[in-house]
């Protein structure tokens, strides 16, 4: 007598991959397990735990709900449901294992967090222990548990000029059961279908429009602005939400781009080494993701950051935009209120933060987290390590933000714009309120605020008393020894990066 098995049920589950055309995971189960009469689960959690790790904010939730209302969108129109649950994964997992045994899952693999790490762990014990398999897709060219970048560009060029994955989502046979569409809780809800300050909406469709508008007309004055802290809003791609949270694949834009000429444009040119950034970064963490809680280069773990009274202050006055400062201010103001900035004036805080006020990078990282609405742990880690100078391979940069200013905001509009109540100042004035004699003070009428006459730090007299200390440090053997052990771990070969068209 033969027992008929029960076809399996494979969940696709979505995760910082929010789309459903050029995504693998999803291609995989609607060719290979629709042919083979298995039903298919396309599934997104909000993890209660994840959601409340420190790096995160309700701006990235909002941003996640409205590419999953896109997504339900188009399923739907397809015959299919994306489900969605308010629940830590062990816990939904083992629960629908009790009422499915047989499934398989599929994901992309993700370069995480710490808090996704002990769960993608927690989660391979549970489906190891119920013989589930669970494959995992790499993401954009990263790898797993590579020792070397020696043949890594070759492959990610391979992979990029691969067809894009285009999915007939009328083909499989969804599963669908109504009780679990949408089992989060009303006020959760509620509060993440509020729209955000970011003005950027989650969705494909949105990727794709921003992607067209910029290889159409805006990428003319990418190289120009691309610094410029007010036109960058617009010169700029812009796409890094639509990729952080995977509304677009990497591989949609590249051939985007290729196919937009054969003969690329300076700014064009500048935009496709990001998009292979991009990936390096994430590589880099991917190999080393200890990151998160230690410099790269293990000799800066005794480096003498600040441990005074006034730290916990300056911190906070940093945080919040009220350093005294004007153009960190109005940075910092602008990345709280809109969730982004461009890569110079992230930078830009990032060097404050750790070489003019001297804080540890590990004080300032997660803040920061928080308000970028493309927030990638990927990038983020290695570029705030990259500007806090704790690598021993970069060139220092130490961005002093009166330069800054008088570079990027020249006619002042954006410190204006951001810090209104220094807005009455000459441009003369503007960038370093606290160097107004006091004579010229007592006869202003409209006076400045104390907080710009005496900042948290003077950024010249700072960076005079650390520079020797910043580099000296840099030229401590342990440093040089770690430096080395990085460069053979993390760069590419020279012979392997052709210069782009
Ligand atoms: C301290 C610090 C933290 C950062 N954190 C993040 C982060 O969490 N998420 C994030 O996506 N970017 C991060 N960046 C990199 C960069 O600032 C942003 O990617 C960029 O400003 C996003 O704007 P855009 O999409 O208009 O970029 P464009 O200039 O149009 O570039 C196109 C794409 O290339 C990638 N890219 C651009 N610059 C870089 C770079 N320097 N390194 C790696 N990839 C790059 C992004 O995916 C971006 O969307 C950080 C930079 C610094 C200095």
């Amino acid at each position: 007598m033969t027992t008929s098995v029960p076809p399996k049920l494979t969940v696709v589950w979505f995760k910082r991959d929010l789309r459903l055309q050029d995504h693998e995971p999803l291609h995989h189960a609607v060719s290979v397990a629709t042919d083979k009469g298995y039903p298919v689960l396309p599934l997104y959690l909000f993890e209660p735990d994840i959601m409340a790790d420190p790096h995160h904010s309700e701006r990235h939730w909002r941003f996640v709900w409205q590419s999953l209302l896109a997504m339900q969108r188009t399923l739907q129109a397809a015959g299919g449901e994306l489900h969605v649950s308010y629940d830590n994964a062990v816990a939904f997992f083992r629960r629908l294992i009790a009422a499915h045994p047989h499934i398989e899952v599929v994901s992309y693999a993700e370069t995480g967090l710490h808090c996704t790490f002990e769960r993608d762990k927690q989660l391979s014990a549970l489906f190891n222990r119920h013989d589930i398999n669970w494959r995992e897709f790499p993401y954009a060219g990263v790898q797993r548990g590579i020792t070397h970048r020696r043949t890594w560009h070759q492959r990610w060029q391979q992979l990029m000029a691969q067809p894009a994955l285009s999915t007939d989502l009328h083909h499989p046979h969804w599963y669908v059961n109504k009780s679990m569409v949408n089992r989060v809780p009303g006020d959760i809800a509620a509060r993440l279908h509020q729209p955000d300050d970011s003005k950027q909406p989650g969705g494909e469709h949105h990727a794709h429009k921003l992607l067209a508008s910029f290889l159409t007309d805006r990428h003319t004055h990418y190289h120009r602005n691309i610094s410029s802290p007010l036109a960058s809003f617009n010169s700029c791609s812009r796409l890094s939400p639509y990729l952080a949270w995977g509304n677009i694949s990497l591989r949609q834009v590249y051939q985007a781009l290729n196919s937009a000429g054969s003969k690329r444009p300076r700014s064009l040119s500048a935009f496709a080494s990001r998009l292979h950034w991009h990936c390096h970064f994430i590589q880099k963490f991917e190999s080393e993701c200890e990151q998160e809680f230690r410099a790269v280069n293990h000799a800066y773990k005794h480096f003498p950051y600040r441990d005074d009274d006034k730290v916990e202050a300056d911190l906070a006055a940093w945080k919040t935009g009220t350093t005294g400062i004007p153009m960190v201010d109005a940075c910092m103001r602008c990345v709280n209120h809109t969730g982004y900035l461009n890569f110079r004036m992230r930078a830009m805080l990032v060097s404050f933060l750790t070489h003019y006020l001297l804080i540890d990078w590990r004080l300032g990282v997660q803040h920061l987290a928080r308000q970028f609405l493309d927030f990638e742990p990927g990038i983020h880690y290695p570029q705030f390590q990259m500007q806090a100078g704790v690598t021993g391979t970069n060139t220092l940069r130490i961005y002093n933000p009166v330069k800054q200013a008088e570079d990027n905001d020249p006619d002042g509009s954006f410190i204006r714009q951001w810090v209104p109540e220094i807005a009455h100042l000459p441009n003369e004035e503007l960038f370093a309120p606290w160097l107004i004699p006091p004579l010229t003070h007592m006869a202003m009428e409209q006076p400045v605020p104390e907080r710009y006459l005496h900042p948290v730090a003077q950024p010249d007299e700072a960076i005079t008393r650390h520079r020797g200390l910043l580099w000296n440090w840099r030229k401590r053997d342990d440093v040089k020894r770690e430096a080395r052990r990085i460069l053979h771990r993390h760069s590419i070969p020279a012979s392997q990066v052709k210069p782009n068209r």
